[in-house]
């Protein structure tokens, strides 16, 4: 049987010395702290959880740095880079997704992510490819690369809450509530291995009450994006007579199979009832600061109980330390204090990144989380001699990972007893790089970026 010998691992009920861990079938079989090393062991320095990225839309990541220029028009805001964004997606063929994907994927396994929700809702190919191609192109993507995939499909099936269709560049989205489903199931049959299937709902704006319902009753993770701009609030005020998360509460319920996307906008009630659902909400940090969404009420949400997850989402970044980092940062700044994400533990770093990979195994729809009996084989491997981890004991070894965190320490990856990541590099990273130059290549020509 495949075993690992770690001199240090972060088990769920803390850091533990000399931890043999056996794999069989893509699961660890058993987690023993306090064990003698056997001659076949690979051993490794430090051993902790891989993380679920909650949130993704891979294809984004051909469009990081390429909207930091002032528009034309004057005061750039989310709804300007959303522009700039549908223009991207009308030339994300197929082909070019999957290349893009790929890297976003190698991305993620080498900083430490090994799962990935995919919130994928480009169903037309603007190349002409079949129905499938362009889940195919994804789930191509990830077998490539090793990740570990929940695939989201989502239905995108209105411009407003006011509208009947999408409109404009959005037409690349639409397929019917049947049609929509019928994929859903289509997918969730084939699943297997590495690949699981999700369901979502761009938003409450997007998607009508119907509809929603309908997703609501599938089975396994449902996502949806919610409250992320006050623009949204407004609207679902004016024509729900609710907040969107209240609306959401009230009209289809949501349990611990829902992952709410960034809910930044919420008021205390809304933030206590969400809080009591065991739902989880993902939050981006390093995109919602990059989108200038605005700050989610942590604090608070952690206080009344709620989970979070964290996610890449449009990859303006693929480093899930980072996004934790300016988790904590964004409170810190707005209230001029420090260590706001300590309700249960003393260690903003390490209440951060356990919330997240809870929330993150919970996002993805597995468990149980983190290294023990029963969990998938998915674990991060950090170089012990790494000066960013040297002189921190059981107590610090987090917080140095979150916050002291110049570059990744990260030596190996493991996903379903596989290595992805070895001596710091994806096995795969050269053969990524240079499909991805091929395909952002051809985009940047088409599209005149640096005209
Ligand atoms: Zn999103």
């Amino acid at each position: 049987m495949q075993a690992i010998f770690a001199h240090k691992a972060l088990l769920p009920g803390g850091w533990a010395d000399a931890v043999r861990i056996e794999i069989a079938d893509g699961r660890f079989a058993s987690v023993k702290a306090g064990a003698e090393t056997d001659a076949a062991d690979e051993v490794v320095d430090c051993a902790i959880p891989g993380l679920g990225n909650s949130h993704s839309h891979a294809f984004q990541r051909a469009l990081a740095g390429h909207a930091e220029e002032r528009s034309p028009e004057g005061r750039d805001n989310f709804w300007s880079w959303r522009e700039r964004m549908y223009e991207l997606a009308s030339l994300m063929s197929a082909d070019r997704l999957r290349a893009v994907a790929r890297q976003a994927y190698v991305e993620m396994l080498s900083a430490g992510y090994t799962s990935v929700a995919e919130f994928h809702y480009l169903h037309r190919d603007p190349a002409g490819g079949g129905d499938d191609a362009m889940f195919q192109a994804l789930g191509g993507a990830a077998a490539d690369s090793g990740i570990r995939i929940t695939y989201v499909p989502v239905l995108y099936e209105r411009a407003g809450f006011d509208r009947d269709g999408p409109e404009g560049w959005q037409s690349l989205f639409e397929i019917s509530i049947d049609e929509f489903l019928e994929r859903h199931d289509r997918a969730a049959a084939e699943a297997g291995g590495l690949v699981s299937v999700g369901i979502g709902a761009h938003s409450i704006r997007a998607v009508s009450q119907d509809s929603l319902a309908s997703i609501a009753e599938r089975a396994g993770p449902i996502h949806i994006h919610i409250a992320e701009q006050r623009r949204e609030v407004d609207q679902s005020l004016a024509h729900y007579h609710r907040r969107p998360v209240r609306w959401l509460l009230e009209n289809i319920g949501v349990d611990e199979n829902w992952c709410l996307v960034h809910a930044t906008h919420m008021d205390p009630d809304e933030i206590d009832a969400l809080a009591k659902t065991a739902a989880v909400v993902s939050l981006c940090p390093s995109t919602e600061a990059n989108l200038g969404d605005g700050l989610f009420p942590l604090a608070e949400f952690l206080n009344a109980g709620g989970r979070i997850a964290i996610g890449s989402d449009s990859h303006i970044t693929i480093n899930p330390f980072e996004e934790l980092r300016w988790l904590e940062y964004g409170q810190r700044l707005a209230s001029q204090s420090r260590n706001v994400a300590t309700v249960r533990d003393a260690h903003a770093g390490r209440e951060l990144f356990e919330r997240a990979v809870a929330g993150g195994t919970q996002a993805c729809g597995h468990a149980p989380a983190g290294l023990m009996a029963g969990a998938n084989a998915d674990l991060v491997c950090l170089y012990g001699d790494d000066p960013m981890l040297l002189g921190h004991g059981d107590a610090s070894r987090l917080d140095a990972l979150v916050f002291a965190g110049y570059r990744l320490p990260i030596e190996r990856v493991l996903v379903g007893g596989e290595w992805c990541v070895v001596d710091g590099e994806h096995v795969e990273r050269d053969a990524a790089r240079a499909e991805f130059a091929e395909a952002v290549g051809g985009i940047a020509n088409e599209w005149n970026l640096d005209g």
